[in-house]
C-alpha cells in the first residue's frame, strides 16, 4: 500500500526523505532549514510545533505563534510539512497547516488520540514507542487504521536497550519485519535511534539497504544552538553530503529518491 503526502507517494518504489529541525524555532531557522534541506533532495518537511519534552523546563515549542510564518514558508518552499500533534485538540488547530500528522514514541499508547487521527484523511506517521514490542507497535496502528478514512506510515526510531553508548538502539528488525507482515510503508528515524549526529548518516544508508521506504532527519542550520535535540541534528552540509551517499546506496538496489 502506498500513502501519499502532498504529491510525494510513500510506500512505493522510490525513497522519502523527510527532513526539517526537531522544533521550529523562529521563521529563519525554519526557512534556511527547509530550502536547505529542498535543495539536498529532501522531498518532505518535518518540524516540531508542540514538543513531548522530558522536562517541563524545556523548549515546549512555539505553537500557535508559529503558524502564520509555518503557512508562508511552505508556500514559498513548495514541500509539504508532517507535525506532530500530542493532544486531540491540535489536530483541527493545524490541519490547515500539515499535510500529515506525526504520532511521537510517547503518545503510541494514547489510544484515544489513534482513534480520532483515524477518524480524519491526512496520513499518520506513527513512531514505534521506545519500549513497544513490535506486535505492539502494529496494534497501535490498527486503532488508526480502523477508522473510515485512516493511513498510516509506520516509523522506526530506536528502541531501549541495555546500551548507553548511543542515545537508542536502532531495531532494523522491525523495519524488516513490519515491511514483510504488513502492507504499511516503514520509515526509518535514524536521528532519535542513535542520537549522535557524527553517526546518522551511516544508519541512512544502512535503512535504504534494509529496505524501509524512508527516512525522517533532523537538520539545523547551527546545532549546537538547536532548542531541543541539539547533539543529533546534522548541519546543511552534512545532510548533503549524505544525500549523495544515500542515492549511491539507493542506486545499488535499483532505486531512487522520490523527489520534490
Ligand atoms: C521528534 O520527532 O522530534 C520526536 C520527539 O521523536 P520521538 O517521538 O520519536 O521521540
Ligand atoms: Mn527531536
Amino acid at each position: 500500500m502506498t500513502v501519499q503526502i502532498g504529491e510525494i507517494q510513500i510506500g512505493g518504489p522510490r525513497f522519502t526523505v523527510i527532513a526539517g529541525p526537531c522544533s521550529i524555532e523562529s521563521e529563519n531557522q525554519f526557512l534556511s532549514t527547509a530550502n536547505a534541506v529542498k535543495d539536498s533532495g529532501a522531498s518532505i518537511l518535518r518540524g516540531g510545533i508542540w514538543k513531548m519534552r522530558t522536562s517541563q523546563k524545556s523548549f515546549q515549542g512555539l505553537g500557535s505563534d508559529s503558524f502564520e510564518f509555518i503557512q508562508k514558508i511552505k508556500a514559498q518552499v513548495g514541500l509539504p510539512l508532517i507535525s506532530e500533534v500530542t493532544d486531540i485538540r491540535q489536530i483541527e488547530e493545524v490541519s490547515h497547516l500539515v499535510d500529515a500528522f506525526q504520532v511521537g514514541a510517547r503518545n503510541m499508547h494514547n489510544y484515544a488520540l489513534l482513534k480520532e487521527l483515524g477518524s480524519q484523511p491526512k496520513p499518520v506517521l506513527l513512531k514505534r514507542s521506545f519500549s513497544a514490542f513490535i506486535d505492539e507497535w502494529l496494534k497501535a496502528a490498527d486503532y488508526v487504521l480502523a477508522g473510515a478514512k485512516a493511513q498510516v506510515i509506520l516509523c522506526e526510531r530506536g528502541i531501549r536497550t541495555f546500551e548507553t553508548a548511543t542515545r537508542n538502539t536502532l531495531d532494523l528488525n522491525a523495519v524488516v519485519y513490519a515491511k514483510k507482515h504488513t502492507g504499511l510503508p516503514v520509515i526509518v528515524d535514524p536521528s532519535h535511534a542513535v542520537g549522535i549526529a557524527d553517526l546518522v548518516p551511516q544508519l541512512c544508508y544502512a535503512s535504504a539497504a534494509a529496505g524501509a521506504d524512508g527516512l525522517i532527519v533532523e537538520v539545523h542550520p547551527n546545532p549546537v544552538e538547536a532548542l531541543s535535540d541539539a547533539d543529533q541534528a546534522l548541519n546543511f552540509e552534512t545532510f548533503d553530503k549524505m544525500m549523495k551517499q544515500l542515492e549511491k546506496v539507493l542506486n545499488a538496489f535499483d532505486r531512487g529518491l522520490n523527489k520534490a
